[in-house]
């Protein structure tokens, strides 16, 4: 079996984003890591290439990521104290558009580190 191997991978699970991590791949899933915390390393090897989600939901139902940005918006814009929380899962370009919104929406803006 030919392994893929990834040098100086970034985690983006839990916020300190580490950026030097080793990867090694088969051609499905990530079977080894190097460097990652015990938080990474499983973080890693439980994602695979497959698509097991639907792209977005609506109350639990599948739905379209159009739909879905919508609703979105018409929960914030009908919001009392807006609040854009989470962001440990997503790249720096998403994380800059979370705090885009935030202003826009008159929103806190919050990790999931702060529990
Ligand atoms: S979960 Fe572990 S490896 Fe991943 S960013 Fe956090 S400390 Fe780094």
């Amino acid at each position: 079996m030919t392994l893929t191997i990834v040098k100086n991978a970034t985690c983006t699970f839990c916020g300190c984003v580490c950026d030097d991590i080793e990867l090694h791949a088969d051609s499905e899933r990530i079977v080894k890591t190097k460097g990652a915390c015990s938080l990474g390393e499983a973080w890693f090897r439980n994602h695979t290439a497959e698509h097991l989600y639907p792209d977005a939901l609506i109350d639990g139902h599948p739905a379209t990521v159009d739909d879905a940005v919508e609703r979105a918006a018409e929960i914030m814009h009908r919001a009392n104290m807006p609040l854009v929380y989470g962001l440990s899962n997503i790249t720096c370009e998403a994380q800059r558009e979370a705090v885009t919104l935030a202003e826009m929406a008159g929103a806190i803006i919050d990790s999931h580190t702060s529990l």
